[in-house]
This record gives C-alpha cells, sequence and structure tokens, in this order.
C-alpha cells in the first residue's frame, strides 16, 4: 500500500471550510481494526455538497472526505478479514466523523466492511455506490410492503441521476413497468434503455401539490422530496408505498394525510448510513442477481482522481449522469 499517499482534506478555520489535496501517511488514518488499499470510490450527491466546502455533513474536522469505497485489505486485527480481502465500505459516518473514501487508504472498523460480492470487481462496487446500494434498499422497503409488478406501475424520480438510475434497470428486471420523472428530455433514450416504459417531465410532477390526484401507480422510489415527493403521494393507488430516499429538489415536505388515511399509502424512509449488517449484505446479494452488469457500466463514468471536484460540482448542479467512478490507482 502507498504511504504517504494522495487525499483530500477538510479543515476549519474562522467558520469556512478549505479543501486540500494532501498527502497523508497511514500513521495519519483514525482507529479501526483494517487498513484498506483503497483502489476506487465514487461521486455522491453528498459527497457533491461536502466538497463544494459548505455542508452540514462534516462534524469532525479535519476529515477525508468521501462516502464510500472499495479496495483491498493492506493490514488487519479484525479475525473476519486479512490482507489481500477485496471489501466495499459505505455509510456508517465516513465524510462525517471518520475518515471516508477521498484517500488511497483507509483505516475502519471490521464491523463496517462488507466482502465484495463475487459478482463485482471493486469499480463496478463502486459504480453501485451508497447511490446504488441505497436505490435497492429502495426496492426491498417496497416488497416488503407487498408492492408487486401485478398491481401496477411504479415511479422512479431523478431519474436519470445515481439512485434513479440503479432503481430503473432493477424495477425494470423485477418485471415492473416503470415510469421515469426528469428534467433531462434528452436523457429519454438512456432511461428506455435501462428499462423505462414511459417518461414523464419533472415538471409534472413539481408543480402545487393537492391532497389526492389521479391514481397513477402502485409504488415510487423518490430522491427528490418537496413538491415532487408531495405530488408522487398524491397519485399513488390505493394501497401503494412511497420510498422517500432523497432531497434533491429539496428537504421540505408538502403534503396532507390524505393519501395515508384515505389509500392506506404508505411512506417509507431510507437511510442507507446507519442499515445494520444483514440488510446491507440482503442488498448487495440482490444488487448482484437483479442489476444487470452491462446496464450497470452504460450508466458508468470513470474518471481519476484528481478529477473529483469538477465531478462533485457537477452532481450538486445536476449535470451527472447515472453514476461516476474515481479511479484511485
Ligand atoms: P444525483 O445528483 O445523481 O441524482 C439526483 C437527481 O435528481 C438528478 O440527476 C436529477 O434527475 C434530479 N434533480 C436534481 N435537482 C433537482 C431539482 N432541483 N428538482 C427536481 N429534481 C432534481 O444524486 P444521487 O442519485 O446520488 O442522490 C439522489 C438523492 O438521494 C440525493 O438527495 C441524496 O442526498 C439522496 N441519497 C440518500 C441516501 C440515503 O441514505 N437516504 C443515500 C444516497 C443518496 P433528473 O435530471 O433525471 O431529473
Amino acid at each position: 500500500m502507498k504511504s504517504p499517499f494522495k487525499a483530500i482534506l477538510i479543515t476549519k478555520q474562522d467558520n469556512a471550510q478549505k479543501v486540500e489535496d494532501v498527502e497523508l501517511t497511514t500513521a495519519d488514518l483514525m482507529d479501526g481494526d483494517v487498513t484498506v488499499a483503497v483502489t476506487h470510490s465514487t461521486v455522491n450527491y453528498k459527497d457533491g455538497l461536502v466538497l463544494g466546502g459548505r455542508s452540514p455533513v462534516v462534524r469532525r474536522f479535519p476529515m477525508i472526505p468521501g462516502i464510500d469505497f472499495a479496495g483491498v485489505v493492506a493490514d488487519s486485527s479484525n479475525p473476519n478479514f486479512k490482507p489481500g480481502d477485496a471489501v466495499v465500505l459505505n455509510g456508517f459516518g465516513l465524510s462525517e466523523t471518520h475518515y471516508g473514501g477521498y484517500a488511497q487508504a483507509a483505516r475502519v472498523k471490521g464491523d463496517w466492511l462488507v466482502k465484495l460480492p463475487s459478482a463485482f470487481t471493486p469499480a463496478q462496487a463502486m459504480a453501485i455506490g451508497t447511490a446504488g446500494y441505497t436505490a435497492m434498499l429502495a426496492v426491498l422497503a417496497l416488497e416488503d410492503a407487498h408492492v408487486t409488478p401485478d398491481k401496477g406501475a411504479v415511479v422512479v424520480t431523478g431519474a436519470a441521476g445515481g439512485v434513479g438510475s440503479v432503481a430503473v434497470a432493477v424495477l425494470a428486471k423485477l418485471g415492473f413497468r416503470v415510469v421515469a420523472s426528469t428534467g433531462r428530455p434528452e436523457e429519454e433514450a438512456y432511461l428506455k434503455s435501462l428499462g423505462a416504459a414511459e417518461i414523464i417531465a419533472r415538471a409534472e410532477l413539481a408543480a402545487d401539490p393537492k391532497p389526492l390526484a389521479k391514481e397513477r401507480w402502485i409504488g415510487a422510489v423518490d430522491s427528490v422530496g418537496s413538491r415532487t415527493l408531495a405530488n408522487v403521494l398524491a397519485s399513488t393507488s390505493y394501497g401503494g408505498a412511497v420510498a422517500a430516499c432523497g432531497l434533491a429538489g429539496g428537504m421540505d415536505l408538502p403534503t396532507s394525510v390524505a393519501p395515508f388515511i384515505l389509500r392506506g399509502v404508505s411512506l417509507l424512509g431510507i437511510d442507507s448510513v446507519q442499515m445494520p449488517m444483514p440488510r446491507r449484505l440482503q442488498a448487495w446479494e440482490r444488487l448482484a442477481r437483479d442489476l444487470d452488469v452491462s446496464k450497470l457500466a452504460s450508466m458508468t463514468r470513470t474518471i481519476p482522481f484528481a478529477e473529483v471536484r469538477r465531478a462533485g460540482q457537477d452532481i450538486v448542479a445536476g449535470r451527472i449522469r447515472g453514476r461516476v467512478v474515481l479511479d484511485m490507482r
């Protein structure tokens, strides 16, 4: 493993955050029982916010950002991991309270690590990343709420983004009729290639929400929040369920109780960060089964670590299609 190695470090001075390229050694890393040579990371929406230097996500300074990484164990005193094991990690406070994936080395608690599923290379695991794993958590939540393809269509909002692209591909493979909502009409062919049956304009779901509207879908994966989520709820059919996993359009939720008490609709909250290990492993197993690697490749672009900051700006501006992998080597 490289030491010194390249990293990004966020420091705080006079209430302003400074984002710098630095060289560190393994002695600079935080405590943990497994040290990993990081080969790949990725750019999620939250990473874009953190790289912008104004996000409340970081709760300890200095901090290495990057909410996820994949790599190879270099050193371990944890009985479950040995040098050479390929691993993937997301959440558990990376980039918030513990040094994250934007470094060529990481030291973490072995209890946070997932052994890389044999179906995926480290690059593919990061093509999925937190965004894709969260999309799978949303799909699992819909399944638990008895949302099945025979009952109707599902809508995916922010469809051309990371969570959205994986959700579209997985739901289509599971046999759902997928309605994809996007603000980028030029991505229609892309979304159809992932399996979307119908494209609707983002603006359609951004209007002032009514308590109830025409029933259009039995389920939803929403990464937008705000008025979009309110409109999605208003158009969810009797007994349906909506998995809320994001806030790309805003953190508010201007809705009423009408969908819940008049149509029995359920709102399912999705948090990927603190998700217990058994559900994580289930999500990765299901991704191995239900996400076509050819579709994953078609939604993914790989860039060198040096370009991470520009990708961070792009994702916050809604300019990234699908997923971005960082080659950290
Ligand atoms: P992306 O930026 O890749 O995708 C978000 C998509 O939302 C965009 O591509 C765009 O899709 C749409 N969008 C962007 N801005 C707006 C806007 N102002 N109004 C309406 N739609 C908009 O991000 P990710 O997929 O990585 O993350 C999506 C959301 O999910 C984020 O809010 C993120 O924080 C959250 N998230 C939550 C997790 C959890 O644990 N709950 C884990 C991972 C992500 P289009 O152009 O197709 O309209």
